[in-house]
């Protein structure tokens, strides 16, 4: 430990983002700079359990060595720290940045005091790691013969690859868009995740020796397909990290025309646009002057609401089925499992500060989009609902609208991949494979991440992607 004392002496403070007003203005990191004094004291608060629920299932999902990377902090034994870090999680610079930190919430700690800081602590880790130069590639040192084909370029494929090609199989990971990083790279917008540092992380990948093939659609029967049966010849195993990319649609009356769209198309777009062109080409679903409607919440809701205010709509309204939750844990919600409280993510933060209120409306659910005549969008009727989603009589509203975001969560792979393969499915409509041996119903294929276990998070996609590798790996030496 650190300082033993150091959790009665210093407040949990965490690293300020920038100034809502000013981060609206660009589509740069919402994050300041860290500060290694204030961050050694933040480790400081760390108590080193002698057990240490942050790092146990309720926790971080990788088992990050939380504890002993907080005492080396607190040591200012950096490169130490990081070596530690990059033992259970590949990829802490995109943790660091974008994961909610279910570590926090089952911090001991946090029983009676705020949570240690640990997310700005792991993030400071792994940039000082890459601004000292310490991370570098480190290629294998024997090629094992056996080669692996990856299906999908998110967090979940890139971590089955590195771990992959690190016990010397031959990895190909193939990418039906235009650029690596799934999510990483197309989902989660630049202010929360830059795409340098996406890139910098694939580069390294490919300097150890991963093959990337971006523009193939695997499975598909456009100009970029490829049959998947061709995978099966080439490779000796296929790992299927395809994600859950089936958008929950809102099948109300007036779905159909221009003005309502999926958050996936607006954030991909604005961020291919972005990076192509500093959204001067225009290909992307433009919010500005707009009246904007999210409907959905969670990060893809905040992502729609952060990125409709960068290009200057003119309202946001934030729709929520969900009752608001408290500000404190329900007695149903005890430590240390996650806590279902209010939050204020950075979207409604710069909302507020722009508007001067959080635009979210809750326990809301729309009825009907509105259309005139011609078919252009004029706005949405919704219905306030009670706690079991019934409807509240007497409780229609018309909301205005020239751009209507849907983020109502995903329900599942797309299936064209795995149809040709006959692979069967769960309940849920998943990629089926058991968590820990990721092994599908066809011998040679393996799924891993939101493909097989449904929308989830980048670290729980690390995670998958590592015990993948350990399972593909062993079918391959059998
Ligand atoms: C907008 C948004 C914001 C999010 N924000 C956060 C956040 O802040 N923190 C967090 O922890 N999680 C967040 N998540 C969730 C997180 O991004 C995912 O859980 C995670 O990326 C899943 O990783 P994955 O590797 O399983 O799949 P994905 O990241 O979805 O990657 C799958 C990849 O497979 C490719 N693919 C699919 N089919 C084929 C095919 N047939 N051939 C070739 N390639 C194919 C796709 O193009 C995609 O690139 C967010 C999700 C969204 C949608
Ligand atoms: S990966 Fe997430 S859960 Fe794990 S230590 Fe980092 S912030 Fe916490």
């Amino acid at each position: 430990m650190g300082k033993p004392t150091g959790f009665k002496e210093f407040d949990r403070k965490t690293e300020p983002y920038r100034d809502a007003m000013e981060r609206l203005i660009d589509f740069k990191e919402i994050y300041t700079d860290h500060q290694e004094e204030h961050l050694a004291t933040q480790g400081a608060r760390c108590m080193d359990c002698g057990v240490p629920f942050c790092q146990s299932d309720e926790g971080c999902p990788v088992y990050n060595l939380i504890p002993e990377w907080n005492d080396l902090v607190y040591h200012k034994r950096w490169k130490e720290a990081l070596d530690r870090l990059h033992k259970t999680n590949n990829f802490p610079e995109f943790t660091g940045r974008v994961c909610p930190a279910p570590c926090e919430g089952a911090c001991v700690l946090g029983i009676h005091e705020p949570a240690v800081t640990i997310k700005n602590i792991e993030c400071a880790i792994a940039d000082k790691g890459f601004e000292e130069g310490w991370v570098v590639a480190n290629p294998p040192h024997f090629r094992s013969g056996k080669t692996v084909a990856v299906v999908g370029s998110g967090p979940a494929g890139l971590a089955a690859a590195a771990e992959l090609n690190l016990k010397g199989h031959k990895v190909t990971v193939y990418e039906r868009d235009d650029r690596i990083g799934g999510l990483l790279m197309y989902g989660i917008p630049n202010m929360k995740l830059d795409k340098g540092i996406v890139d910098r992380r694939v580069n390294l990948l490919q300097e150890e020796g991963i093959n990337f093939v971006v523009n193939t659609d695997v499975g598909g029967s456009g100009e970029n397909g490829m049959p998947v049966e061709q995978l099966l010849n080439d490779f000796d195993a296929v790992l299927l990290a395809t994600g859950a990319t089936t958008a929950r649609d809102l099948q109300i009356p007036g779905r159909a025309g221009d003005g309502v769209h999926f958050a996936m198309e607006f954030l991909l777009q604005n961020t291919r646009s972005l990076l192509d062109s500093n959204l001067e080409d225009g290909n992307y679903i433009a919010a500005k002057d707009k009246n904007v409607i999210v409907i959905g919440g969670g990060d893809t809701g905040t992502d729609c609401i952060g990125t409709s205010l960068r290009h200057g709509c003119k309202t946001l309204i934030n729709f929520e089925i969900m009752p608001k939750p408290p500000v404190d844990r329900a007695d149903n919600n005890p430590w240390p499992t996650w806590p279902l409280i209010f939050r204020v993510d950075y979207g409604h933060e710069e909302a507020a500060a722009r508007d001067g209120k959080d635009p979210r409306v809750y326990s809301i659910s729309g009825k009907e989009f509105v259309r005139d005549d011609d078919g252009q969008l004029l706005g949405i009727n919704t219905v306030e609902v009670d706690s079991n989603f019934q409807e509240v009589p007497g409780t229609v509203q018309f909301w205005e609208a020239d751009l209507i975001l849907l983020s109502m969560g995903f329900l599942g792979p797309e299936h064209y991949v795995c149809e040709p393969l006959n692979l069967e499915l769960d309940q849920r409509s998943n990629y089926k494979a058991e968590y820990g041996k990721f092994d599908t119903s066809h011998e040679k294929v393996f799924a891993a991440g939101d493909c097989r276990r449904g929308q989830s998070l980048v670290v729980r996609a690390i995670d998958e992607g590592r015990l993948a590798a350990v399972a593909i790996d062993s079918f391959l030496d059998s």
